[in-house]
């Protein structure tokens, strides 16, 4: 028995690490605050995988397997639990140590993953293993995902969906700009806290909507890689200690835009080429000298279609929604430190003051990168748009603070509305109008009977005390496909149960889905009728139960389900550019090759704590305006195929293949 057993474990695991990258070490006003600590919330790591029967640093997340592939070296693992780690805040940061590279993405992969988790009130997981349509078990768990900090000798770094792999590159840096990178030194990705918390983005995201892969509209993609730069971009300026030299050095910039909007380009120019960030924000006016804020075109979101230009439109939106509300939150700041001129005079500003405005942009960002999370869970399934998303960012807010004392709302509208960012079949950029409408009591009824009730209560119940992520994740698919505790499961009661109590044509409106029925129902809705299509096929893709605190500390239940469906049409557009449609067939498990897949899908919102189904966000699997959209914009770009895995272009090609790599 160990003698120390009752000693309390911490809640925080703290490791040292940048708070940027290396480079930024090497100028000398920035090195004092480019090493901060990160606090990772406490778990139990191992030294040893199960898994991959590898000695590697292994968390209940992720494990990180730093093998060279080029070299076939593998590197030492960090043992973050030895003592003397422990007692020093992990190892110094050391570019020439893999050790600490292990530490670092180790960090900012857990820091990530614990402000999602944060945000969206509950345990995150994975993308599941998907196996062949033919096999037994079509979908796998996937506990950890796998980091190589050092896969691969080019300027690159993905995500790959189909590993659940994390690859980081290294390589010698160009001679461009001396400034920020020694020339003929290495540059490893691994290094930079933007890079690590923009593929773990990728990870995550993915791991709730496997189908944002899929490039059905021009913002998929766009919309991957934008969530993807704001994630690593207010996850960094919420750390207090790195604004804290940039405010004392610009004091009198502290009311304008600029201060934050250079520090944001500043990253982006120290990751090179890679975030959408550079030109999004702003730039130096030549004949100034003077750092400017980007002016936003309305016409932008209608002209700029390729993805990364494209993206770097969200992340300016969200970037001025930012600066909006921190300039209205340091105003009374500036007017009680300046007697109520809100001019600061010359001269070095006080610490204090510079602790407050940092404190405030900080605690800004947090809550700006919570909201942006948040949101994930009223977004669509699939076929996301910026519109889309900026509806889900109203809604998520509204729902969880109602009294929106500092305009985060209005000033995120405000954003888009510049940018030309209007979702579909709304007449008035307005908060009232982008809230996603409540669906109202008289339908709730007969839902609450056919599905709801005590099924959900009890999924709350059983799965809310639940913390192993495995187990969650086993729980749940027990409620969705059915089993001796939790009798029929949800797939069978919406496609029972609730079509006892609503018509198909009912649910079709509801849901965008279509569950098939009589042949008379089957045409009366545009499908041809088969005898599968008397209950068409569905996939229950996600059920979370989320309890999020709001900021007055009430606890608020939902739960969030996902259903999606697939179609297989023959579509085409003749010489003269007319798109037609040739079947009509109901949704099947999986459309044969030869025909086009279209998908559709709902989000389904239930509120626990009384007891009814808030909200709809849907995809139609009926609407054809969707459809022809779809068709046009993926055989225009012939690039159905294209994006298997998202590969940064840090600064050119495609990683090839890796023969090192086990695939399971
Ligand atoms: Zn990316």
């Amino acid at each position: 028995m160990s003698i120390n057993s009752s000693y309390v474990r911490p809640p925080f695991r703290k490791l040292r690490a940048y708070a940027f990258d290396p480079s930024l070490s090497l100028a000398v006003d920035t090195v004092t605050v480019n090493t901060i600590t990160y606090r990772v919330e406490w778990e139990n790591l191992d030294v040893y995988s199960t898994e991959t029967n590898r000695t590697v640093p292994s968390g209940d997340y992720i494990e990180i397997i730093d093998i060279d592939p080029a070299s076939g070296v593998l590197y030492d693992p960090v043992d973050l639990d030895h003592p003397h780690l422990l007692a020093q805040d992990g190892l110094q940061p050391d570019v020439g140590d893999p050790r600490f590279h292990q530490q670092m993405v180790y960090a900012v992969i857990m820091v990530t993953i614990k402000n999602f988790e944060q945000a969206l009130g509950r345990k995150i997981q994975w993308s599941d293993r998907r196996l062949p349509a033919d096999a037994r078990i079509r979908n796998h768990y996937v506990q950890k995902l796998r980091v190589y900090p050092h896969a691969l000798r080019r300027a690159n770094a993905y995500y790959h969906p189909g590993k659940k792999a994390l690859l980081f590159g290294y390589f010698p840096s160009r001679s461009g700009d001396a400034r920020l990178q020694v020339p003929g030194s290495t540059v490893f990705t691994c290094l930079s806290h933007d890079i690590i918390a923009h593929e773990t983005t990728h990870a995550l995201l993915d791991g709730m909507y496997s189908q944002y892969i899929q490039p059905t509209h021009p913002d998929t993609r766009a919309f991957h890689e934008a969530f993807a730069d704001i994630v690593a971009l207010f996850q960094h300026f919420s750390f207090p200690e790195v604004l804290k030299h940039q405010i004392a050095r610009t004091k009198g910039e502290l009311a304008s835009q600029n201060l934050l909007g250079q520090l944001a380009q500043e990253f982006g120019k120290a990751i090179g080429g890679y975030g959408s960030l550079r030109d999004a924000i702003g730039g130096i006016d030549p004949a100034t000298g003077q750092w400017q804020p980007h002016q936003p075109d309305p016409n932008e979101y209608d002209t700029i279609l390729e993805f990364h230009a494209r993206g770097s439109i969200l992340v300016a939106a969200v970037f001025e929604a930012f600066l909006t509300i921190y300039k209205s939150r340091i105003r009374k700041l500036l007017r009680v430190a300046t007697g109520g001129t809100g001019k600061l005079a010359d001269g070095d500003i006080h610490p204090d003051l510079v602790d407050l405005l940092a404190e405030t942009a900080a605690s800004t960002a947090q809550r700006i990168l919570k909201i942006c999370v948040r949101a994930l869970d009223y977004c669509p399934p699939l076929d996301i748009n910026f519109g889309d998303y900026l509806r889900a960012l109203i809604t998520a807010d509204f729902d969880l603070v109602k009294d929106d004392v500092h305009n985060y709302r209005i000033a995120f509208v405000e954003a888009f509305q510049r940018r030309g960012i209007f979702p579909e079949g709304i007449k008035t950029m307005s908060v009232e109008a982008l809230r996603y409408t409540e669906l109202p009591a008289m339908n709730q009824l007969k839902i609450n009977e056919a599905l709801f009730g005590e099924f959900l209560k009890s999924f709350k119940d059983d799965v809310g005390y639940l913390t192993d992520r495995r187990e969650i994740y086993e729980k749940t698919k027990k409620y969705i496909a059915g089993s001796e505790d939790t009798k029929a499961g949800l797939h069978y009661r919406i496609i029972s149960k609730l079509l006892e109590k609503i018509s198909v044509e009912e649910l079709l409106q509801l849901t965008g889905l279509y569950f098939g029925g009589t042949p008379a129902d089957c045409r009366k809705n545009g499908f041809n009728y088969s005898s599968r299509s008397k209950s068409a096929a569905y996939w229950v893709d996600h059920m979370w139960l989320a309890s999020r605190i709001s900021p007055d500390d009430k606890i608020v239940n939902n739960v969030v389900i996902t259903l999606t469906q697939q179609r297989g049409l023959k579509c085409q557009l003749d010489e003269n550019d007319h798109f037609s449609i040739k079947g009509y067939a109901p949704p099947v498990a999986e459309a044969k090759e030869d025909l086009y897949r279209f998908n559709g899908g709902c989000t389904l919102i239930f509120d626990l704590d009384n007891m009814r189904l808030k909200y709809v966000i849907k995809k139609g699997i009926d609407d054809k305006a969707r459809l022809e959209n779809q068709f046009r914009y993926c055989y225009g770009n012939s690039m159905q195929d294209d994006h298997t895995y998202f590969s940064e272009n840090i600064l050119a090609g495609l990683a090839g293949p890796f023969a090192f790599m086990h695939s399971h």
